[in-house]
């Protein structure tokens, strides 16, 4: 448990607003519906302030014209909840039950019971699996070409996948790298047409069909990666000055699995605004969202379920 617990809701196990996730949408959420005097409590789960943790430089979050470290930012929308009442613990959600009203939600250490709560658990890249990724992580190893392809300028840069996003990113990473290779496990793209396309006739980016990436080298930085032909076996290392492993994304839900509709690929589905399967509970963030998946965007969507989840109690009170 954190010792941050803070406000005038401390120590409650009941209260208006349970705010699942701490990522960019959890904390806004957080900071609006304890600004209008909800009692709120986020519960932060086992990576508090969300993916943003793990990145350095954020460059594209309006309102820091010289940008902000991403765990700066994440701490400062954590104070600015506390800031208005919100009580955050620094626990993870094993078990919640929304089948009645108040929802139950268990973590390790408690049960609370909530009139309404909002998920904002997020989504997780997609990893490799091999050993030096943890290692190379943040140090030329990345899981966003918005985030951080500026940061590549001049480098010959290797991104990994075969799926929309993989184009896209390395469409967009041609902006910055001295060259851009993918590598591919098959010798077709399961990417949109026109995605695959513009990739394609780009004279920038170069294919290796058949490969995947083995190993990943370097000192303090990435240097070089291993690539394995998974037909022929042979191994080839080539220069990199960056990774972008752009497999895709695994929403966290698990926990939702049974309670809330999902889709097929284990997305929260919204049926109206921010409004899940289950009344009087709503999403927000890459946990909908599979398709923009930026800091700004989710707490964007955190703001609207906030409003959402305002309306939504003084609704029934007032009924
Ligand atoms: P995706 O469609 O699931 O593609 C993932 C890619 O990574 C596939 O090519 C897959 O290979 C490869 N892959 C998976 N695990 C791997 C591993 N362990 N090692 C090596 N390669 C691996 O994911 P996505 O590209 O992130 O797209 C997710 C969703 O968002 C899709 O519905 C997509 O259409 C959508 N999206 C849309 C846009 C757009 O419309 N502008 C942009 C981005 C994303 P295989 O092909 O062999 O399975």
């Amino acid at each position: 448990m954190s010792d941050s617990q803070s406000g005038s809701f401390r120590d409650q196990k009941h209260y208006d607003a349970i705010i699942i996730g701490s990522g960019p949408a959890g904390y806004t959420a957080g900071i609006y519906t304890s600004r209008a005097n909800l009692g709120t409590l986020i519960i932060s789960g086992t990576l508090p302030g969300g993916q943003l943790m793990t990145t350095s430089d954020v460059e594209n979050y309006p309102g820091f014209p010289n940008g902000i470290f991403g765990p700066e930012l994440m701490m400062n929308m954590r104070q600015q909840a506390e800031r208005f009442g919100a009580v955050i613990v620094d626990d993870e959600v094993i078990k919640v039950d929304f089948k009645k009203r108040p929802f139950t939600i268990t973590t390790h250490a408690e049960t609370y019971t909530a009139e309404a709560t909002l998920v904002c658990t997020g989504a997780s890249p997609r990893k490799l699996g091999i050993p030096a990724e943890q290692q190379f992580s943040g140090r030329g190893v990345s899981y966003c070409a918005t985030c951080d392809g500026p940061f590549f300028k001049g480098e010959n840069i290797v991104v990994v996948g075969g799926g929309d996003t993989a184009m896209e990113e390395a469409t967009f990473l041609t902006k910055f790298g001295k060259s851009v290779r993918v590598v591919h496990r098959r010798d077709f793209l399961r990417a949109s047409k026109i995605l695959q396309q513009k990739a394609l006739e780009n004279p920038k980016i170069e294919f290796i069909w058949n490969n995947v990436v083995a190993d990943i080298r370097g000192n303090n930085k990435i240097s070089t990666v291993l690539i394995k032909d998974i037909n022929t076996g042979k191994e080839k290392t080539i220069e990199t000055g960056g990774l972008f492993v752009a497999i895709g994304h695994e929403p966290n839900t698990v926990i939702f699995k049974g309670q809330l509709e999902l889709d097929d690929k284990g997305y929260v589905v919204l049926k109206q605004h921010t409004k899940t399967s289950v009344e009087g509970v709503f999403a927000a963030g890459d946990v909908h969202d599979h398709r923009y998946r930026q800091a700004v965007t989710a707490a964007g969507f955190g703001c609207m379920a906030a409003i959402d989840v305002e309306k939504w109690l003084s609704e029934r009170k007032h009924s």
